[in-house]
This record gives structure tokens, C-alpha cells and sequence, in this order.
């Protein structure tokens, strides 16, 4: 950041909530999204570009099998896949998180593990007979824990909102409400760190 910058922003905090800030691209890489079924994997996306709609982000879906690496993107978050994503059988495991983000000495790694089973274990019984409503059950509950998880990410802190997606655990009431999002504290949290960010993003994107 240059000084000149750091002036700015010190003289002017109103920059800060600049609605005309340019979209982060942000890449969103899916390990072995092939285990996911068509219908989950559809409201996998819907549901996670839903909650994130209030940010300054553009999302580019890409399969880490098929990414091209000389695509360039601001930002880049890998999702990992954990645990069984098809309805299972047989009882339901101990209970685990549903997903988490990697931390090293203090700082948010854009690495996510998405735990499938335990996503699922939430949300229904292992009686659910519908598969179609299973599928979308998944899909939704596996965008809203990835929401969750991008949310430390893009904010770079590990703490928790008091509502919304961004809190410290969902209940089953949580992955089936329909208006679940990103709560205002948390939304302005990420632009800030979005903004503070941004000269260095615009010096590797504007020659
Ligand atoms: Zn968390």
C-alpha cells in the first residue's frame, strides 16, 4: 500500500464502505466434484453465490481436476470434499465439524474441508426417502458450511459472528431456514478487508 493510499484512508474512512468497489475475482476450486450428484452440485453453487451476493465478489467455479493453472484469478480458495456424499445406509457417524478452515501461526489459509456426512447428518434423518430432496438438502447445506468457511477466509479472522452464517455453529433449524445469510457485521468486516487489500490486487490486474 503506498502512502499516499494509507493517507487516504486515514483522512476518509467513508472509503472503506464504497459501494462502487470493483468485484475480487474470486476462484473457487471443488476436489472431486464428481461425487457430488448433478442436482446437489446445482445447489451447491446457487446457495453459496446467494449468501455471497452482498459482497464485492465476482465467483468463477472451477474443478481442480480440469483448472487450468495459467487462469488467473484475485483470490483463490481450494474446497476440499470430506466423508461419504452419497445418503448413506448405515448409522450415522460421531458427530464431526461440518467443514474447517486451515490456520497456520494465526493467519486463514484459503483451504476448505467440507464434511458431506456430517452435513448430512445434520440436516435429516437417515430415514429421508426422498432422494431428490436429499440432493438438495446437501446441495444447500454444503453452500451454506462453504459460505461459512469463505467468510474467514475473505475476512482473514477467525472470529464468529452472533447470527447468520457466519456464526459458530448451525443447527438443523439453521441449514433448513430459508433466509439464512451473511449478517451486516460480517459483510462489512469482509469489504473492509477487501478495500485494505485492494491497491495491492489492482497493481498485479492494471499493469
Ligand atoms: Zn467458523
Amino acid at each position: 500500500m503506498t502512502p499516499w493510499v494509507i493517507l487516504l484512508l486515514l483522512a476518509n474512512p467513508v472509503v472503506v464502505r464504497d459501494e462502487t468497489l470493483k468485484p475480487v475475482q474470486l476462484g473457487l476450486i471443488l476436489e472431486a466434484e464428481d461425487r457430488l450428484n448433478p442436482e446437489t452440485r446445482a445447489w451447491f453453487r446457487s446457495e453459496t453465490e446467494r449468501i455471497l451476493k452482498p459482497l464485492p465478489v465476482s465467483i468463477g467455479w472451477r474443478s481442480l481436476e480440469r483448472y487450468d493453472r495459467r487462469e488467473s484469478f484475485d483470490r483463490i480458495i481450494v474446497l476440499r470434499l470430506k466423508g461419504d456424499c452419497v445418503w448413506p445406509d448405515s448409522e450415522f457417524s460421531p458427530e464431526r465439524p461440518l467443514g474447517f478452515t486451515h490456520v497456520t501461526s494465526g493467519a486463514v489459509l484459503p483451504y476448505v474441508e467440507l464434511d458431506c456426512l456430517s452435513i448430512q447428518r445434520t440436516l435429516l434423518s437417515k430415514l429421508e426417502p426422498s432422494v431428490v430432496r436429499r440432493s438438495r438438502m446437501l446441495g444447500i447445506g454444503l453452500g451454506r458450511v462453504t459460505a461459512h468457511e469463505i467468510y474467514h477466509v475473505l475476512s482473514g479472522s477467525t472470529a464468529h459472528a452472533a447470527s447468520g452464517v457466519a456464526k459458530r455453529a448451525f443447527s438443523r433449524e439453521d441449514l433448513f431456514r430459508s433466509d439464512v445469510g451473511l449478517d451486516a457485521s460480517s459483510i462489512e468486516l469482509i469489504r473492509k478487508r477487501i478495500s485494505a487489500e485492494r491497491p495491492l490486487l489492482l497493481e498485479t490486474t492494471e499493469p
